[in-house]
């Protein structure tokens, strides 16, 4: 079997489910069994006896009333058969349309439909043989063809109802046929039936169907026989590839015993009611039997199936619910979070303001300081220069390095006040921008060296721009950096590099040196105000000319830096300067 459905598109034999498998292997036993017990010896024929009409005068009311239910049982246990098969249809139709309702697959109702048509005509032909109905010929007649003619409707409506379905199939939108379709094909399948049970019913003389001397005792049987092998390789493996489901494949499994069936009629059975004849019935309960179970299977499934979604359904509503609360902590946090950051903000903001305020403070202190303080430094300077003139002579030599130290301190301090008046007024000169051209203006600082007792060679790059900008600004820049590299160079030839860089809002200018540099752990001191790497009394200086071109920078948004590596000659400082 597994070799049948591989063959026929299945991946391998796993796909087809558990029931489906042992469905089959139930099946194939139920069917082959009767047979098995048969050659064994088994008889399944009805004990029937004839009448006994010469002992009747002898008998008692009651021997002759039990005589009478002797002489039918095999007329009894026929119809306890069909009976029971006509019930199985019934179930399969109410299921196969309940199956409709849940799954809204047409194919289920169709061939159930089919089924039980089937069905009905086996009750016709119960109905006939009890004489229930009024029907012309004996039961000899009556029974066999009857039965060969509901045999062969049954396998011609059941292929019919899978090549219906197959035909109105839509491979490309996998649509299966819809309610109008069960509804004209039921209707179809009706009529057909009832015009044969109306023709046997009425009709005459009926064929001869039993030939109990020939090998094939009933020839009829052999057309539906033939019929059912058809539809078990042709039509049912193709209609189960087509629709696979429990219920096809029930379909298919039940063609089993609608073959032994036909075949213990069509080789068995010799006359009404005996071993072939019942073991047949039988069968045929048993081929209605499967398309049920196979429903019901589905079911099992399908509820399965149901419960399964739920779970998950469930598990998801909990995991939802969590999600939930999850989110709405989250949004808690997050509005906790967004007045923290307003708190925040706000704090920053009155922090800017109290610093704005401080440093504005700050720098009228420096104004004022640097300004009130010069006037009596000068006065200083004045006295110790008299105190010189007046003791001319009279000052020894001590004295008089004294008073010289006591000027030159007095100079640096004026010399500083300057610087940190000069700082303090940074931004707040009135500097309007007009055409500077650089190259001009580094020549023009660097003329001023001129006459120094030293070798200065300075390259100014010839892409030095001539632009709009605050030139009293950016010639202090570039005049502390010049006076710088020269100021605190160790040997007497110098060579300075100036260069720029062209960004799209800004110009990065760079003023190169060879002197000795400057090592990584001071270069950000050297930025802070009053900050002098060597002592004063080496190298005159204030300490203020980075502050001061730092302030210029930042308060045009841009940033100065350095470079300069430990064990390596030269300063590289570069700035960036606003284009407008
Ligand atoms: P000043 O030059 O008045 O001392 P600055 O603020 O301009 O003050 O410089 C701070 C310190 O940085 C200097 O005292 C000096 O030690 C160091 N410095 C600045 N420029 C250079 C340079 N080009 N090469 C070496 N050292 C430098």
């Amino acid at each position: 079997m597994g070799v049948v459905f591989t063959k026929l598109g299945y991946k391998n034999y796993s796909e087809i489910d558990a029931g489906i498998k042992g469905l089959f292997w139930v099946t194939a036993l139920i069917s082959i069994l009767p047979l098995l017990l048969h050659q064994y010896g088994i008889d399944f024929a009805s004990r029937q006896e004839m009448f006994p009409f010469d002992r009747v005068h002898e008998m008692s009311e009651n021997e002759i009333s039990d005589a009478h239910f002797f002489s039918l049982s095999g007329a009894f246990v026929h119809t306890l058969l069909e009976c029971s098969a006509f019930i199985v249809a019934f179930f399969t139709v109410v299921l196969s349309f309940t199956h409709f309702s849940i799954k809204r697959n047409s194919v289920t109702p169709i061939i159930g439909m089919a089924l039980f048509m089937s069905g009905c005509m086996d009750a016709f032909h119960t109905l006939a043989a009890d004489h229930l109905i009024d029907a012309t010929s004996p039961n000899t007649d009556l029974i066999p063809f009857t039965w060969a003619i509901c045999r062969t409707f049954n396998s011609a409506i059941m292929i019919a109802g899978a090549c219906i379905v197959m035909a109105h199939h839509k491979p490309a939108t996998g649509r299966a046929p819809g309610l109008a379709l069960v509804l004209i094909t039921s209707l179809g399948f009706g009529v057909a039936a009832w015009s044969i049970i109306h023709y046997c019913a009425t009709v005459a003389v009926l064929p001869q169907t039993m030939f109990p001397d020939n090998t094939i005792t009933r020839p009829w049987d052999m057309i539906s026989l033939i019929l059912f092998l058809l539809a078990g390789t042709l039509v049912f493996p193709k209609f189960h590839k087509y629709n696979q489901n429990l219920f096809s494949a029930s379909i298919w499994i039940s063609i089993i015993p609608q073959v032994a069936t036909q075949a213990h009629m069509a080789f068995g059975s010799t006359e009404l009611f005996d071993d072939h004849f019942n073991i047949a019935h039988f069968l045929k309960i048993i081929a209605y039997l499967i398309p049920c179970a196979g429903l019901l299977l589905d079911y099992v499934r399908i509820h399965k199936h149901e419960l399964q979604m739920r779970r998950i359904e469930e598990t998801a509503k909990i995991k939802a619910i969590k999600l939930n609360k999850e989110i709405s902590e989250a949004h808690a946090g997050a509005l906790i979070i967004a007045r923290d950051a307003e708190a925040a903000k706000k704090q920053a903001e009155n922090l800017a303001a109290e610093l704005e305020h401080s440093n504005q403070e700050l720098e009228q202190f420096a104004y004022i300081a640097s300004h009130d303080l010069k006037a009596p430094l000068r006065g200083i300077n004045n006295l110790a220069k008299w105190v010189e003139e007046d003791l001319k002579g009279v000052m020894g030599e001590e004295t008089k390095g004294n008073m010289a130290l006591l000027r030159q301190r007095v100079t640096r301090l004026e010399s500083l006040l300057d610087d940190l008046l000069a700082y303090s007024k940074v931004g707040h000169n009135d500097d309007n921008s007009v055409l500077v051209d650089c190259k001009e203006m580094l020549n023009g600082i660097v003329y001023l060296y001129d006459d120094l007792d030293i070798v200065l060679k300075v390259n100014i790059h010839p892409n030095l721009p001539t632009f709009f900008t605050k030139k009293r600004a950016l010639e202090l820049v570039f005049r502390n950096l010049i006076n710088n590299a020269i100021k605190h160079h160790d040997l007497t030839e110098i060579n300075l590099d100036i260069s720029v860089q062209n960004k799209d809002e800004y110009y990065i200018f760079s003023v190169k040196d060879d002197g000795p540099g400057i090592a990584p752990e001071y270069q950000e001191r050297i930025f802070e105000m009053f900050k002098t790497l060597r002592p004063r009394d080496e190298v005159e200086g204030s300490g203020m000319g980075l502050a001061i071109i730092k302030k210029l920078i930042e308060l045009q948004d841009g940033n100065i830096w350095i470079d300069s590596q430990a064990g390596i000659r030269g300063a590289n400082f570069s700035f960036h300067w606003k284009l407008k």
